[in-house]
């Protein structure tokens, strides 16, 4: 549009000009004829005319019948003339049938009026003319292909933000391109953002995926401990009732009376028991924290819980090989360390037999973990039981077990305690039978 503009009024004020320059030009020939000057001196082309004051044409050089011509009066140069002294006009001639350019001058009681073609067609435009138009058209294709390369680079990243926008919208990903320059990288740089966005509202989603997860596992894993609860508690407590309820309603024998008290006692300890070891898993896992850390000296601890069962042990006609050197520090909680012999002395006594060897060694010492063994050799645990063995309540014989008192709770409390202590627990049988236990602990 800027060009076409230039274009037409350059067109505008050139054709000013020639109307000038020719405007001159007639002047000047007017001039000469009013002078009387040479004739060959003027254009063979120059057309002359004498009109009378009256508007007769009295003379004209190219019409040879002057009586077909009209009266002159009223064509605007005589007008003009007639008003100012001169005057021009453009017009197609009805005589000659082409445009001339008139000039009018009063001529004493005349009028003269000389005329030239007139042509201002873009032929001949060009060839008085073309220096100009060159330039113009070069200087016009330059800048067009300036434009052109310029809005292509950024109408390229605009149109690329453009697929960006609306792949994103559907939830699209594509290829993008961005061509370097200060849009590209802008571009560039609200994608990779966009991206990062993206990203991290996945990982965000994810991540609350596994909260809701793990909050539905540990409520399903607390509802599975409470039912356990309450069918561990049910027994015992239905035991020590209808003991209770048989001494409060019939006449019993001083005898019998004895032993249903007795009995009563047996299940309130199994009770008190169940509830030990209930409120110490549960504080282990809840609220770990809470056991004190000091330095515990392993073999002391064991020689603890021998001199606490001592009792039982002899009863039960088993001896014990303790081999754990006395150097043996751990940093960790003295009460969960004592649990873990505890647990696993008691269930020699509960479920190995008569006469059975208890061997405590070190299997490996470094500066960051021990590794200890303890085994009996006595009635020992059939391998399929040994995937589920260290889960709470699990009993390998169910009516067994909870006859000689286990909760099905103590190598659940092992295995936690050890872990507490950054260690792991495995069991299995040993060559000479019985069972196995090799654990780790962490030394700091
Ligand atoms: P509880 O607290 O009832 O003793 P545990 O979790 O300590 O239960 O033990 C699970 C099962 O492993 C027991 O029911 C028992 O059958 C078996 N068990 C554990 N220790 C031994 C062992 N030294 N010899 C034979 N069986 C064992």
């Amino acid at each position: 549009m800027f060009g076409t503009g230039v274009f037409v009024f350059q067109q505008y004020r050139e054709a000013n000009y020639r109307k000038q320059a020719l405007e001159n030009i007639l002047k000047s020939y007017a001039g000469i004829i009013q002078r009387g000057g040479v004739t060959d001196a003027l254009p063979s082309n120059l057309r002359v005319t004498i009109v009378k004051g009256d508007g007769q044409v009295i003379f004209d050089n190219e019409v040879e019948d002057l009586n077909s011509m009209d009266n002159h009066l009223q064509r605007p140069e005589i007008e003009s003339a007639l008003s100012k002294g001169e005057g021009v006009t453009i017009r197609h001639s009805q005589s000659k049938k082409q445009d001339f350019f008139y000039y009018a001058v009063r001529y004493g009681d005349n009028y003269l009026r000389v005329a030239l073609p007139f042509d201002l067609e873009l032929k001949s435009q060009l060839s008085n003319d073309n220096v100009f138009l060159l330039f113009f058209l070069l200087f016009f294709v330059a800048a067009l292909i300036f434009v052109l390369v310029i809005s292509d680079r950024f109408g390229n990243n605009i149109s690329q933000l453009h697929r960006f926008a609306t792949a994103t919208d559907k939830g699209e990903n594509i290829e993008l391109n961005f061509i370097d320059n200060e849009l590209g990288d802008i571009s560039r740089q609200i994608a990779h953002n966009y991206n990062l966005l993206i990203e991290s509202e996945a990982r965000l989603a994810q991540e609350h995926q596994k909260l809701l997860e793990s909050t539905e596992t540990s409520r399903r894993m607390k509802h599975e401990m409470t039912g356990n609860i309450a069918h561990e508690l049910k027994t015992p407590v239905a035991a020590v009732r209808g003991y209770i309820e048989t001494l409060l309603s019939q006449k019993v024998p001083l005898e019998r009376q004895q032993q249903f008290l007795l009995r009563c006692h047996d299940q309130i300890i199994r009770l008190s028991h169940l509830i030990d070891d209930i409120s110490l898993i549960t504080k282990i896992e809840e609220a770990p924290t809470l056991f004190a850390k000091e330095s515990v000296n392993l073999l002391d601890t064991l020689n603890e819980v021998l001199y606490d069962l001592q009792e039982e042990i002899t009863s039960a006609g088993d001896s014990v090989e303790d081999n754990l050197p006395d150097t043996l520090f751990v940093n960790g909680s003295r009460t969960l360390i004592y649990s873990i012999f505890r647990n696993l002395v008691e269930n020699t006594l509960k479920y190995a037999g008569r006469g059975v060897t208890i061997s405590v060694d070190l299997l490996a010492g470094s500066e960051e973990y021990y590794t200890i063994s303890y085994r009996d050799n006595g009635a020992g645990i059939s391998s399929e039981h040994f995937p589920r063995l260290f889960e709470r309540f699990y009993r390998v014989d169910y009516g067994r077990s909870r006859e000689g008192g286990g909760s099905g709770l103590g190598l659940s409390i092992v295995r936690n305690a050890v872990a507490i202590h950054r260690g792991e627990i495995s069991v299995s049988t040993p060559p000479q039978g019985g069972v196995e236990f090799i654990f780790t602990l962490a030394v700091k």
